[in-house]
């Protein structure tokens, strides 16, 4: 509890991801008393820890990029990171591995890139050059003048337009890789990066080729004790500037006065008086379950579900008793087809009998995360939401069993006699566990008419002192877009001295 007589202006954020967290330490490190509150029994959101037979699962982000933007958090709390977290770059960044066995190790060296795609083909060695360029002139633009500032107007759109226009952001990211790369394989390995943010390639805006650049500039990063250490250590910055992180608490409600956020109803009834709300709950489940639609003129239950979401994911967490020391600490493994899947999963959305796959094996840089002699893996499954009516009581099985088939045909031999902890998240856990609408892993999908003026806005266009954090909002998901979904509230929240203001006016109008 917070000692009497803290009269700090009081900020209630709704949900623990890394948005709400980084969202807390801001508003913590600006004076305001802060509560953050969270259904779970855990922090997290998606960074949420499974732990079990003596296995550390981590149950969503494990590509940490940007490390900068954490490393901020803890300069806001006067601290340094690297005190506490022990970062590791990991080498190389994903091995891509084609159905027909063969493989690409995609890594920051420049050298040994082109080495890797002279393999494959010569060509384009010259054209990747040429790509990575782009891709640093996107970065400047997309990343350091986009990612931080609130898209609160049309005027903020018109203003960039010009800039998009240069960037060729009307075109997707596999047509713009394929403007420089024509082998179809090296197209795959340089265009796939959008799935990582719930986006399809062959829709997302050429936007978000930006992350080539990230990753080859600042590396791909992994915590030792995994990410889970990442929210712990958020937690206790929190904790540190005298705020709280509240679990097994529900927002059944914003509560509204006088066209303002004034805090939040729990389940089961008590209110939680505030002067501002942050959420950093799933944008569209915001929208359509906690602020009531008399308060809603834009985004209003019909805009909502009209809405396109990203694509669902279908995890399988599971531990062997033997190592797989040959196995990368991240595997792609690409299934025979690559557009047609993609429309499957995003336009069709069927559930296609063939998958593509990223396999995560953290032990490869932390043996501590499962018991000596064995290894924690997680393997995921793009798969479409739940308008695809898949009933997952049936597949759930059928489905694991099928991954756990093509991994021990591909890269994990004798995979079904070494298990011996398993743990599934399909759609139904992104809908019941995560309120995610649709059971959308990522939320609104990453397509150019549902970004930036045309998300859900940073600073809610519906009532006053409700702001947006996380993947549903300006810039999106990602632990990148998330962290910077924090940053861009600088700019719109009130200052402190302007909230007591005008609790010293409410004084003297009420005395
Ligand atoms: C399997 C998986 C792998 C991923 N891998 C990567 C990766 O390698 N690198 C990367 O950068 N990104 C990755 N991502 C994406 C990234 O994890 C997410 O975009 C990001 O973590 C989402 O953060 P968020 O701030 O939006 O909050 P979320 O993580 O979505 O958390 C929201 C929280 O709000 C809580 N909440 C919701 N409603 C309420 C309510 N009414 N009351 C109280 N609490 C509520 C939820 O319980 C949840 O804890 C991955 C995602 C998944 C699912």
């Amino acid at each position: 509890m917070y000692p009497e007589g803290d009269d700090r202006p009081h900020a209630v954020v709704i949900g623990s991801g890394f948005g709400g967290l980084a969202a807390a330490i801001r508003l913590g490190a600006r004076g305001y008393r802060v509560t953050v509150l969270e259904r779970r029994d855990q922090p997290g959101g998606r960074a949420y820890v499974y732990r079990q037979d003596g296995f550390t699962f981590d149950g969503g982000p494990t590509v940490i990029t940007a490390p900068f933007l954490l490393e901020e958090l803890w300069e806001l709390c006067g601290k340094t990171m690297s005190d506490t977290i022990d970062m590791r770059e990991v080498t190389p960044f994903y091995r891509i591995r084609f159905h027909d066995g063969k493989v690409f190790d995609y890594q920051g060296d420049p050298d040994v890139m082109r080495e890797e795609i002279r393999k494959f083909n010569p060509d384009d060695v010259e054209g990747y050059e040429r790509f990575l360029n782009m891709s640093q002139e996107i970065f400047e633009t997309g990343f350091e003048k986009l990612a931080h500032v609130p898209f609160g107007k049309v005027l903020d759109m018109l203003k960039i337009a010009p800039a998009m226009v240069r960037l060729q952001s009307y075109r997707t990211v596999y047509s713009l890789v394929a403007k420089y790369i024509k082998d179809e394989r090296l197209r795959q390995v340089f265009s796939f990066h959008p799935l990582l943010v719930g986006g399809n390639p062959f829709k997302t805006t050429s936007i978000y080729t930006l992350i080539a650049f990230l990753e080859r500039k600042w590396g791909v990063h992994f915590p030792m004790g995994g990410t889970g250490v990442l929210v712990r250590g958020l937690v206790d910055l929190i904790e540190g500037q005298g705020n709280e992180v509240q679990l097994n608490t529900e927002v059944e409600e914003i509560l509204v006065e006088q066209g303002r956020a004034a805090g939040v109803r729990l389940k089961g009834g008590q209110e939680v008086r505030a002067d501002l709300v942050v959420s950093n709950a799933d944008s569209a489940y915001l929208y359509k379950h906690l602020l009531p639609a008399r308060y809603r003129k834009r985004w209003t239950d019909r805009k909502v579900d009209r809405a396109r979401y990203s694509m669902s994911l279908f995890v399988w967490y599971f531990g062997t008793k033997r190592k797989y020391e040959d196995v990368a600490h991240h595997t792609i493994l690409l299934g025979p087809r690559y557009k047609g899947l993609l429309d499957d999963i995003f336009e069709k959305k069927v559930l296609a009998d063939d998958f593509s796959l990223y396999l995560h094996r953290p032990t490869a840089t932390d043996p501590s995360l499962a018991p000596e002699g064995c290894e924690a893996f997680y393997v995921l499954s793009p798969v479409p939401h739940l308008d695809s009516g898949v009933d997952w009581e049936v597949e759930r099985e059928r489905y694991r069993k099928k991954i756990e088939t093509y991994l021990s045909e591909t890269v994990m031999p004798e995979l079904g006699d070494n298990i011996v902890s398993s743990h599934v998240l399909d759609p139904i856990g992104f809908r019941d566990e995560l309120l995610s609408v649709k059971g959308a892993a990522f939320g609104v999908e990453p397509v150019l008419t549902q970004s930036a003026y045309f998300r859900p806005h940073n600073k809610s266009e519906e009532i006053d002192r409700l702001f947006i954090v996380g993947a549903g909002t300006h810039p999106g998901a990602g632990v990148p877009g998330v962290l910077s979904s924090a940053k861009v509230l600088e700019q719109v929240l009130p200052e402190v001295e302007e909230i007591l203001r005008e609790r010293g006016q409410a004084r003297v109008q009420a005395g």
